[in-house]
Formats: structure tokens, C-alpha cells, sequence
């Protein structure tokens, strides 16, 4: 448990290294524990910590561990592919979801949203290299599903999230997919949409995506260690 302490503080030292080394603002980006496969002991150890927002992407799972930490003040962030058999669940339960890639998720998630919870943060999940994994939208697809997203009431579109390729051979081409999908954001704050989030950047590539403007950086293993 102490390792997760020390890798804890090691990853935060890195974001504000890498925001100072990027000109930003202090405090500008976010860090997200992603503690899938991870029990509710190694969670509580680093909310003990400090940390407040945590990631999950297998719902059953993180349904468990909310009970177990239903005492802790957490901000949970569903970050995995979506069936929308489990949206009622994720609405009720979450306070983000980061990987919406379909209208019809988006639909159910705003009218299955309980009223009393106010409306849900929403990323965009956008396939911005053309990654093996099959989840996110692309980028020819994003202006008709951004117009439809910001036009349901219990949603809230914070921005977009992207897992890239992690198949390149420099720092160079690996900043490519995280400045594309800046430059998307940036193009939907130039046509009146008030978002606020990139979500990119995980245990391999977090300083990469700092230097292109990361919001929320996920990362698992860097804090939690290897997974299973
Ligand atoms: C697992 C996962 C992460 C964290 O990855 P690490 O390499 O462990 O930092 C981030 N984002 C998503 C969507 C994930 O599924």
C-alpha cells in the first residue's frame, strides 16, 4: 500500500512538472485514478491521499466498490465501451462518462438521468488515429453527434476524449492525435460550444498530452501498478 503512496506522488509530481514545462497553469489538469481491476482498499488508500476522482470501466465492478465506498465523497468517471443495457445504471450512479461514441448511449444516458442529481458530464470518445480498439466515433462523424448531444437536457458536453495508438516510433508523431483533437475542441469553442475538457493522456503518454493541452489525464498503472 505504501508503494501506491509513493507512485501516487511521483505521478502528481510529473503533471505539475510537465504543466510548468508546457506553460500552463497550475492546477489546469486533472488527474483521474483509474482504478479498474483495483479493490476498494487500494482506492481508499489513495483517497486518503487526497484524490477525489476516480475511473472505472466495467460497470459491475465499480457498482461494487461505490457501495463498499459509500462513505467517501468520490466523483466517479465511467471510462469504458458502453452497451446500452447498462446506461440506466451508469446514469444513476456516475458523475462523468467520458467514452460516449453514439446517439443512442447519449439519448438514454440524458433520459434515464435522475433530476435530483443535476445534469451528467459528458466526454466524446473520438478514434482520432484509428486505433485496434473499435470504441470511438470519427472525426467526420463528431459535428452531427456534438450539435445532438448539446441539445439534450440532461447532459452536460464538457469535450472529447481519445485514446491514441500507442505504435509510434518518436515523441514527435506521438503528439499528432492529442494536437488533432485540440485542435477539434478548439474548433467547436470557435462555433459557440462552451466545452472545456480534453480527456487524453494515460501512464505512458501523460506528459505528451499535457503539452497539448490535456484537461484530465487517466492514469492506472503508473499509480496503481500493473494490472492483472
Ligand atoms: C485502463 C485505461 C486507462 C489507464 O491506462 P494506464 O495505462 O493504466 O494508465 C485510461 N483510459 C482508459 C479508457 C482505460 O481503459
Amino acid at each position: 500500500m505504501n508503494a501506491v503512496v509513493n507512485q501516487l506522488a511521483e505521478v502528481r509530481k510529473k503533471i505539475a512538472d510537465a504543466t510548468l514545462s508546457a506553460g500552463r497553469e497550475s492546477g489546469s489538469v486533472r488527474l483521474l485514478a483509474v482504478s479498474k481491476t483495483k479493490t476498494a482498499a487500494e482506492l481508499l488508500c489513495v483517497y486518503r491521499e487526497g484524490q477525489r476522482d476516480f475511473g472505472e470501466n466495467y460497470l459491475q465492478e465499480a457498482l461494487d466498490k461505490q457501495k463498499q465506498l459509500s462513505d467517501c465523497e468520490i466523483m466517479w468517471h465511467f471510462i469504458g465501451p458502453i452497451q446500452s443495457n447498462k446506461t440506466r445504471a451508469i446514469a444513476e450512479h456516475f458523475d462523468w462518462v467520458h467514452s460516449v461514441d453514439r446517439l443512442k448511449i447519449a439519448r438514454r444516458l440524458s433520459e434515464q438521468r435522475p433530476e435530483e442529481r443535476g445534469p451528467l458530464n459528458i466526454c466524446l470518445q473520438v478514434n482520432i488515429s484509428n486505433e485496434v480498439s473499435k470504441s470511438g466515433l470519427s472525426l467526420q462523424d463528431l459535428p452531427d453527434l456534438v450539435k445532438a448531444v448539446s441539445e439534450l437536457p440532461n447532459l452536460r458536453l464538457r469535450g472529447l476524449m481519445a485514446i491514441p495508438a500507442k505504435l509510434f516510433a518518436n515523441r514527435d508523431e506521438q503528439r499528432i492525435p492529442f494536437a488533432r483533437l485540440r485542435e477539434t475542441l478548439e474548433k467547436m469553442k470557435e462555433q459557440g460550444y462552451s466545452v472545456d475538457t480534453l480527456s487524453m493522456g494515460m501512464t505512458e503518454d501523460l506528459e505528451i498530452a499535457i503539452s497539448e493541452g490535456a484537461t484530465w489525464v487517466r492514469v492506472g498503472r503508473a499509480i496503481f501498478g500493473e494490472r492483472n
